[in-house]
This record gives structure tokens, sequence and C-alpha cells, in this order.
């Protein structure tokens, strides 16, 4: 029995909630709502049952239930997806599966820098963890207060710390996953080294909830940086950023632990929409960086470092302006202004975004193409240009012209898209750098993927999810 076109059957739904007790079952509409809108506001699903299991136990009655009466679940964390992976479909039919009470640290090994978190662990509670044992965990995003650890991996999350230690994939060592028939798959191993067979741990980072449900996870931890300074960098052209990229990266080599760059636009967003916000330089640059500096020995191995780049840059006329935090409350600001440039540009009406990647040595040229092909669609529409330059990974926005009706704009999210997309996959590039495909791009992505690729993608889902019950719709 398929229950994705007819809503749930009460009945069925009794038997789920039976599993975790009536107290978390989710049944009422405005206590649904949460778990059925997602941060954009570009999807909103339909539910009349949302699970909040507190145990892996539990999980795996559900998923066996699920099995039996082919149910689909949806497994939800701290919902904060950008691609609608999360959300239920509008039939009524889909349960969501909450992972948020599977929240217990159930190890932590400075030693062996590990740390066994369940999937509903919050991202920010797992920094203050790591903190309290004097470690890093290095996975840093602007949504930490909400997203949890189940989340992050199943979006292979990146963020802003990636150009050191690499996106949620390579900070996982071990995983445990419940799989649609309810079996429980344990690799909880804290291996840095384990070549048996195929690395199946891999296949539920970025899976994005097609292929089971992650209940807990190894993470790998860091020592603590002993110095970090934060730089603010005006610049004339996207190149004269690519060369302090390439300077950085020889003189710090691992201590450059974030290199983000920011566009003209995004930066008058910022001062118009922040309150109080003031900017780290005078003048108006076309091109700003934000560039972070950890080092492992000391603070002033670190403000050495920072010191060696900024003149080497400037020595080399590729840096304009450049100014150091002075203490840690103003690298705190420098963050908070990168932060926020995505909220900013709400209040400046609609826009079409693109979460692209390409090799970082063709950036300089991805800009100029890709200012071109928005042009094309909408010739006063404003460039949002701003991310993680050091991975390669920008959030290309394109904001209404002024003044022009929000709506019509959006009418043009599919032109917009196309026209940016060929530009980056004339560079091999990628459409979906770091918030995964959800609902959002599943269509893009069958369409423009290499038909093995997509073939391939199909045949794994339906070697671990034959029935179809893992969050159908999304990716593939
Ligand atoms: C302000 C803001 C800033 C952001 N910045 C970044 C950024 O810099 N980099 C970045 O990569 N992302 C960013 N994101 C996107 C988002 O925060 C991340 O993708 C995050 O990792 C999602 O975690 P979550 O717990 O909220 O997952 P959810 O949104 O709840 O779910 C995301 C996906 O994972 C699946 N899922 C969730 N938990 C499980 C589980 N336990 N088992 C199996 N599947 C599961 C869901 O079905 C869904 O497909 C940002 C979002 C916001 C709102």
């Amino acid at each position: 029995m398929n229950q994705n076109l007819t809503g749930l059957d009460p009945a069925l739904a009794e038997r789920f909630a039976a599993i975790v007790g009536e107290r978390y079952a989710v049944r009422e509409g405005s206590d649904i709502d949460p778990y059925v809108h997602e941060p954009r506001g570009l999807f909103t699903g339909v539910a009349s049952l949302v699970l909040r299991p507190g145990s892996v136990g539990e999980v795996s009655a559900i998923m066996r239930l699920a099995s039996e009466t082919g149910t689909p679940i949806v497994p939800q964390g701290g919902n904060t997806g950008l691609v609608g992976g999360q959300v239920p479909d509008r039939s009524g039919g889909q349960v969501v599966l909450s992972l948020s009470r599977l929240n217990r640290i159930r190890e932590i090994d400075p030693v062996s820098n590990s740390v066994i978190a369940e999937a509903g662990v919050v991202l920010d509670v797992l920094h203050k963890a790591a903190d309290e044992v004097d470690r890093l965990y290095p996975l840093s995003l602007a949504s930490q207060g909400s997203c949890q650890v189940g989340g992050n991996l199943s979006s292979n999350a990146g963020g802003t710390g990636v150009v050191a230690y690499g996106n949620a994939r390579e900070l996982c060592l071990g995983v445990e996953v419940v799989l649609p028939t309810g079996e429980v798959f344990d690799d909880l191993r804290k291996l840095k080294k384990d070549n048996t067979g195929y690395d199946l741990k891999d296949l539920f980072v970025g899976a994005e909830g097609t292929l089971g449900v992650i209940t807990a996870a190894v993470l790998k931890l860091y020592p603590k940086p002993k110095g970090r300074e934060v730089a603010w960098v005006g610049l004339e052209t996207a190149e004269a950023a690519l060369s302090l990229f390439n300077t950085a990266q020889d003189l710090g080599g691992g201590a450059l632990t974030a290199f983000e760059l920011i566009g003209a636009q995004p930066m008058q967003f910022a001062m118009r929409h922040i309150p109080d916000a003031r900017p780290p330089l005078h003048g108006e640059w076309a091109w700003q960086v934000l560039m972070e500096i950890s080092s492992g020995r000391s603070a002033a191995d670190a403000r050495t470092l920072m010191e060696q780049i900024l003149s080497a840059g400037f020595e080399a006329d590729k840096v304009g302006d450049a100014v150091i935090a002075a203490s840690i409350t103003q690298a705190n600001e420098f963050w908070r202004l990168r932060e926020m440039l995505p909220e900013t540009q709400k209040a400046e009406g609609s826009s079409i975004k693109h979460d692209i990647s390409v090799p970082v040595a063709s950036i300089p040229v991805f800009i100029e193409q890709a200012g071109r092909a928005v042009a094309s669609v909408s010739p006063d529409a404003r460039v949002v240009c701003f991310g993680h330059m050091g991975d390669g990974n920008l959030h290309y926005n394109v904001s209404q012209p002024v003044g022009a009706d929000a709506g019509q704009f959006l009418g043009l999210y599919r032109k917009m898209n196309d026209a940016v997309h060929a530009v980056v996959r004339s560079f091999n590039g990628s459409i979906s750098a770091e918030h995964g495909i959800g609902q959002l791009k599943r269509d893009e992505l069958i369409a423009t993927a290499p038909v093995v690729a997509t073939d391939l993608m199909r045949r794994i889902k339906a070697a671990f999810d034959p029935a179809g019950i893992m969050n159908p719709g999304k990716v593939i």
C-alpha cells in the first residue's frame, strides 16, 4: 500500500505514534507548521504526522513499519536546508521524522581527536563540547545555532572552514544509520585508516536522507588553534583577490582557515540594512576579502603570518587597503558582516540564487562571463556575488533591478539559472557546491548530469531503498 497519493491513514498514524508515545507524535496543524516550512519560504509541505523518536530502537521500529506499509519518510534535522530536502511534499501522506531528540554526545576522545555525536546534536552545542576538552570541531555555518549533525552530514555541509579542514564528509570517520528496512548499520569506528571494501559511510554523507536515517556519527576533532588573526582587505579586481589567495596559500599553508570574497553590491546592501554596521575599510572597493589565519603554535605566529601575507600583497600591488582586527570583538564584527550578507539581500526585493563552484583559478573569468550572462537575461539586475573563494564556491546571486516588480523578476528564475549554470558548466563546475539538490535542483540535475551518473545514482538508490520510501522526490 503506498500512502503517497492518499494522505496518511489514521489507523496507520496511530501505529506510528505508538512507537514514540503520544507526547512525541506531533499532529496539530500549528505544531506541525515549523516542520513543513523551510527558511527561504520556497517550499511548503503538508503533513499530518511528525515523529520525534528518542532512541535508535524507535527509529528502527518506525522504519520497519514504514517499510511494511510503504509509507514515505522525510528525515529532518534543524530544518535549515536551503533546497527543500527536509520538507514533505503536499500529498499529506509523508511522515516527517525529526531527529532532534537524539541529541546526546555519546563519547568525546581528545587523544584520538574524535567525538561520537547523535544526529540531533546542534552544531553550536558540538562546538562547545569540543571547546571544553580543548579541541576544535571546525565545521562552521551561519546556521550553526539550529542545524544538526545528521543534517550537516546528509547535506555534506561546507561553510567557512572548508579551505583548511574540508567539508562535512572529510570530517566524518564513521556513521550509524537506520536503513529503510529498519536494520541498523553500525559503522561507528574512529579509524583514520580503514581500507576494507567499499566506503559505505560515504554514500550516506550528502545523500539528503534518500538512502537511510543517520542516527549518530564519529566526527574528527582538531587541536584548538593557539592564535587567530582576521583581516579585511580591499582590492580593485577579482584577479587581485586570486593573487592574494595564492600568496596566502604559499605563505600560510594549512594556517589559512578562511578566504571569503565579497563584491561591492553585497557590501552596499550590508551597509544599508545591517543596524550599526560600519565598513571595515575607507572608500569603495570593487572586491573585499575576509581572510583568517590560525596558528597551532602561538598568537604571535598567527600575527606574523598575517602581516607577511598582507605585506606581500601590498608589495605586488594587489592589495589596495587592509585592516587586521584589533580585538576578538572586531574579528567577530567582521564575521558578522560576512554572515549577514544573505539576509540583507532580502531587503532589496526578490532574488535569484546560484550556489556554484568552479576551479579556484577560474573565478575571475567566471565572474566576468557570468556577469554577461546575467545582463543578457535582465540588463539592470544587480549581481550579488560573495562566497567561499578559497573553495571555488560562490553564492552568485542576482537581485531584482531597483523598482522592478518582484513577481515579474522571479518569472525569470529558470532563464537566469540556465544562463548562469551554462557558464558554470563551461568550466566543468558544479550547480550545487554546498546546499545540495533536494527538490529545488532535482529536475536540473536529472536533465544535465551525465546519463551514466544519474543511472548509477538510481541503481544505488534502488539497492538501498527498493520500496522508494526514503525521502521520495528528492535528489534523483
Ligand atoms: C542562514 C543559513 C546559512 C547557511 N550557511 C550554509 C553554509 O555556509 N554552508 C552550507 O553547506 N550550508 C549552509 N546552510 C544550509 C544548511 O544550514 C545546511 O545544509 C545544514 O547542514 C542543514 O542541516 P539541518 O540539520 O538543518 O538539516 P535539514 O535542513 O533538516 O535537512 C537537510 C537534508 O538532510 C536530510 N536529513 C536531515 N537529518 C538527517 C538524518 N539524520 N538522516 C538522514 N537525512 C537527514 C533532510 O532530509 C534534508 O534532505 C545555511 C542555511 C542557513 C539558513
